[in-house]
């Protein structure tokens, strides 16, 4: 069979794409080697830069119906909750001032509930290989669907696959995966009627303890633990060390019971962060996870993922047509102005968890002082918080960061609270999205 585009997988990076190149008019078939979404914790938390494209989508709207959840700030605390650095979203210019959270099977069901007639989605489609012609150029995949082998001709091949991509080691694209030196202890915790208003990371000496609400009056609870923390702990000693965890913090402290209650559903999982040599090579394109990955409380994949597809897109519709050398010339343009994008995404999250996950002496000293000191200056503040919403978002320069770390003064941040700073930055001019 042959169509314009194939997406192997059907996750946040795979289903942007589908929607950004349906609405050029392409004929889309997304392959997904799931035969159904599965019940995991993994990105639930929009920035607001992926808010617009989600609109155009009806995604915005769909997820809004099922229950999903607006915030507005991100507040880095100490472990007696004081906010050492709140990034308050409700001053970013333009109409998008919100994150906007869910589950993650949720999310994937809004995006696929609201696809156009042009995309077809196969499940339990396994993409195994790449087809390639006489020039070595990808002209398609051959799949595995109940154990039958078939060919699926496209002009783009598109490898959403995710963090493992096998498509990417298939185009022998490298990627050097540096690894976090802990491990995210992931629960949810049942509807219980009160819910923590905001996206909140505890700044603690055993690591960060993060807490955000869930619609359905749920509450997402990540707890930072080193690799062999929890190893071979039984059922007492899992509930023991939880309690230990959580009572560190009283703010969490109501929330020790049902945490222990929902260890059974435990996910720990390992984090890493990578960013593929190359985003495509001839026929095929990276996009989401398969290309770049961050650390997940940085809370920036999803919209990273959105933002492959809307700038693909983008760069699609300048072609004047879908012949194979244009579709190769667009890959090199998106790879030119998308990898300096991925760049910067990737340093400001590893930036952002260096902060907060610190856990020797010193690192947390640095982190703290970096979170206190960006609070204090206005154009700071502002930076980091466009950065992180991906409105305006604008590098830190050489500068901001010796002020962060405290190696040179900042004279204006003086005698200003955290709040009139906030204001101070974002009465100035708007700048361009970045997603
Ligand atoms: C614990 C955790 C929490 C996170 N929280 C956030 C958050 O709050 N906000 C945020 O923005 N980001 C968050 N992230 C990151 C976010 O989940 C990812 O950036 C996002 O899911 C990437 O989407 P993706 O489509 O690239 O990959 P995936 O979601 O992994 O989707 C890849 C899909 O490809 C399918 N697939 C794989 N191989 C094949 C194949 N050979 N053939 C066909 N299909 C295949 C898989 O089954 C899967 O469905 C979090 C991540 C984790 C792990």
């Amino acid at each position: 069979m042959s169509t314009d585009v194939v997406v192997c997988g059907a996750g946040v990076g795979g289903l942007a794409t589908a929607h950004a190149l349906s609405a050029l008019g392409l004929r889309v078939l997304v392959i997904e080697k799931q035969p159904s979404v599965r019940a995991v914790a993994k990105g639930e938390v929009f920035q607001p830069s992926a808010l617009a494209a989600l609109r155009t989508w009806g995604v915005e709207q769909r997820l809004l119906e099922l229950g999903a959840l607006g915030l507005h700030r991100i507040v880095v605390r100490d472990q007696c909750s004081e906010p050492m650095l709140s990034l308050d979203y409700r001053g970013l210019p333009g109409p998008d001032q919100d994150l906007l959270a869910h589950d993650y099977p949720t999310i994937l069901t809004a995006m696929t509930d609201c696809l156009d007639f042009n995309v077809e989605l196969r499940r339990g489609v396994l993409a195994d290989e790449l087809l390639r012609d006489e020039t070595g150029r990808v002209v398609g995949v051959r799949v595995k669907e109940h154990g039958q082998v078939s060919d699926i001709h496209a002009r783009l091949v598109v490898a959403a696959d995710g963090v493992s991509s096998r498509l990417r080691r298939a185009a022998s694209i490298e990627v050097r995966r540096l690894d976090y030196p802990h491990r995210l202890l992931c629960l949810e915790l049942p509807a219980s009627g009160e819910q923590p208003p905001d996206f909140s990371a505890y700044v603690t000496d055993r690591g960060m303890r993060l807490c955000y609400p869930l619609p359905g009056d749920r509450i997402r609870l990540y707890l930072q633990v080193a690799p062999d923390e929890l190893r071979g702990l039984d059922e007492p000693a899992l509930a023991a060390w939880c309690h230990t965890a959580l009572h560190q913090v009283p703010a969490l402290r109501q929330l020790i019971d049902r945490a222990v209650a929902s260890l059974r559903h435990k996910q720990v999982l390992p984090v890493s962060r990578h960013i593929a040599s190359r985003l495509t090579v001839p026929g095929l394109v990276l996009v989401g996870e398969a290309a770049h990955s961050v650390h997940p409380m940085a809370a920036q994949g999803m919209r990273t993922s959105v933002g492959d597809a809307v700038h693909l897109a983008a760069e699609l519709a300048r072609s004047g047509d879908l012949s194979l050398t244009e579709v190769d010339d667009t890959l090199l343009r998106y790879t030119e102005r998308r990898t300096p994008e991925l760049i910067h995404i990737g340093r400001m999250s590893h930036n952002a968890t260096r902060m907060t996950t610190g856990t020797m002496w010193l690192g947390r000293w640095f982190g703290r002082r970096a979170a206190r000191r960006t609070s204090a200056n206005p154009q700071l503040l502002r930076a980091v918080t466009s950065n992180m919403s991906g409105i305006g978002a604008r590098p830190l320069t050489t500068f901001d960061r010796l002020h962060q770390f405290g190696l040179v003064p900042h004279l204006g941040a003086r005698g200003r609270t955290a709040q009139s700073n906030h204001q101070a930055h974002f009465s100035e001019q708007r700048k361009p999205n970045e997603i």
